[in-house]
């Protein structure tokens, strides 16, 4: 028998069990078919059936409304951040975006090799420890749309509210949240999400855009970045990550065997508040985030002194707490706690904190 530890990855992330196991059961033979869904032509009518009930799952879950595409693509959360201007940035206009920590960086110096960006707000001048409130937001009159991250994965910032922008189009890169708990689609103009937090395996990136916004790429535009191709041939322009497609259907059907995102929002909810407490309450543990811009997926937290570090990690390791070692742009400790980590894991870590800690005297 293998053993599975509690693995605490940023991404690639954690997937469920019970998910690895009826992959592991069809590998072979897929529903009596007698071959795999990786071995099976994207066209066929099992394929077609297979992709048709993942993005139903997904819009049962999210709740998503009719006048919105789901859209299975590849090359992650990060083509997005050119794809998304090729698509909606007129060469004479101007995009908002909201700077919040690492990723939102990235999407913003991706989005100014191709037009003008307007950083409306920043959360520079609270080092990245807050969100700046939308008041001191300084929205362009007529930005083509306002893109965001609602949870830094690297920092460990989450917005708990959806930012008012009016008609403007509202993106949002919720490749580290998705699925954690209900959302409003109808909000926003497009959401994408890479799948190796919440949804499965890397190389996928599922994006939710609402119709009106499709037709208006630049023409240099690739024809593979164009939303629009990819929603006329639903998403399959090309031969699409069949495998990844499928993975993901598997983790849908999960989560509504869970209960949907209402109890996914409860067993999260329960998640966080187990580690942030255990984090407040110790002398040596301690995580800088504005309490109410604290990210449920990802929890950064430093010891007192960094050079309990390395014993901190090769103690969890020993007790098969895995990956909980800090991005190496900040350091410390981040436990990822995505859908996939179940509450017994975080007490699990929550008791390794607290022995490592006494042993410190
Ligand atoms: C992981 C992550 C990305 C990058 O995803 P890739 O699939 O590696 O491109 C982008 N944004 C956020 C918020 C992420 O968490």
């Amino acid at each position: 028998m293998s053993k599975r530890l509690f693995n605490f990855c940023a991404g690639p992330a954690a997937l469920p069990e019970a998910v690895l196991q009826q992959a592991q059961a069809e590998l072979l033979d897929w529903q009596g078919k007698g071959l795999s869904v990786m071995e099976m032509s994207h066209r066929s009518d099992e394929f077609v059936s297979v992709a048709e009930a993942a993005e139903q799952d997904l819009r049962d879950l999210l709740a998503i409304p009719d006048n919105y595409k789901v859209l299975f693509l590849q090359g992650g959360a990060s083509q997005q951040f050119a794809q998304i201007p090729l698509n909606f940035l007129p060469e004479d206009g101007v995009a908002d975006y909201i700077d919040t920590g690492i990723w939102s960086a990235k999407a913003i110096e991706e989005a100014e090799r191709y037009g003008r960006v307007n950083v409306a707000a920043s959360a520079k001048g609270y080092d990245y420890f807050a969100i700046p409130g939308q008041n001191d937001w300084r929205l362009s009159k007529d930005a083509a749309y306002v893109h965001y991250t609602p949870n830094e994965t690297i920092g460990g910032l989450e917005f708990g509210w959806i930012p008012e922008v009016g008609d403007v189009p509202l993106i949002a890169d919720m490749s580290s949240t998705i699925l954690s708990r209900p959302l409003d689609v109808s909000r926003y103009g497009m959401i994408y999400a890479g799948a190796q937090k919440n949804i499965g395996p890397s190389g996928l990136v599922v994006v939710i855009v609402r119709e009106d916004l499709l037709g208006q790429a630049r023409s240099l535009c690739p024809t593979m970045l164009d939303y629009s191709v990819a929603a006329k041939n639903a998403s399959m322009y090309n031969t699409p990550p069949t495998f990844g497609w499928y993975l993901a259907g598997l983790i849908f059907k999960w989560l509504k065997q869970q209960g949907g995102l209402e109890a996914m929002q409860r067993i999260n909810d329960a998640k966080q508040r187990t580690l942030y407490g255990a984090i407040d309450r110790s002398e040596l543990y301690s995580n800088p985030i504005n309490t109410s811009d604290r990210s449920w997926m990802n929890v950064p937290f430093r010891l007192a002194d960094d050079r309990l570090d390395k014993s901190f990690l090769a103690g969890a390791e020993e007790r098969g707490l895995l990956n909980l070692k800090g991005h190496r742009s900040v350091g410390g400790m981040r436990a990822s706690i995505y859908n996939a980590v179940s509450q017994q894991a975080v007490d699990a870590l929550v008791a390794y904190m607290a022995e490592f800690e006494q042993k410190q005297g």
